[in-house]
């Protein structure tokens, strides 16, 4: 049985992930450093929480994507301009299900992130999977 990441807080009590039993002192399992989700496990479950981290990393991060991390890719923007020098974005491995305008599912999605040099920000955008394959032919 697959186990979702959650987004981590800061919570301290709460029930194992794993087991399912009261923990006052959860041990919190990023899916990268630095990032906000996760798995909560009890001390007892330190090892499923470690091996749900690695699966997840490297069976399910950035689904259909995943050959395309770390490399600079091509995505399109909202106002339908193609832009190079995107990344996908190492803070958000999971993929989320994106929801058309009458919250109908069109697809599965991941963030994106280009570094805007003039105003300093990180741009970010959730592209559809199948769109930045069909821009980032292998
Ligand atoms: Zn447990």
């Amino acid at each position: 049985m697959a186990i979702n990441p959650v987004s981590l807080g800061l919570l301290q009590e709460g029930l194992c992930q794993f087991c399912q039993s009261h923990e006052s002192n959860l041990i919190h399992h990023y899916l990268q450093l630095g990032g906000r989700t996760g798995f909560y496990s009890c001390q007892s479950c330190i090892s499923n929480g470690k091996r749900a981290v690695e699966v997840f990393m490297k069976e399910k991060a950035y689904g259909d994507a995943k050959h395309l991390r770390g490399r600079f890719i091509r995505i399109q923007r909202s106002n339908g301009d193609i832009e190079d020098d995107w990344t996908l974005d190492d803070m958000i491995p999971e993929v989320i299900s994106l929801l058309g305008e009458n919250d109908e599912p069109i697809g599965d999605g991941v963030y994106c992130l280009k570094f805007h040099p003039k105003k300093q920000i990180y741009l970010s955008k959730c592209c559809l999977i199948s769109e930045i394959l069909s821009l980032n032919p292998v």
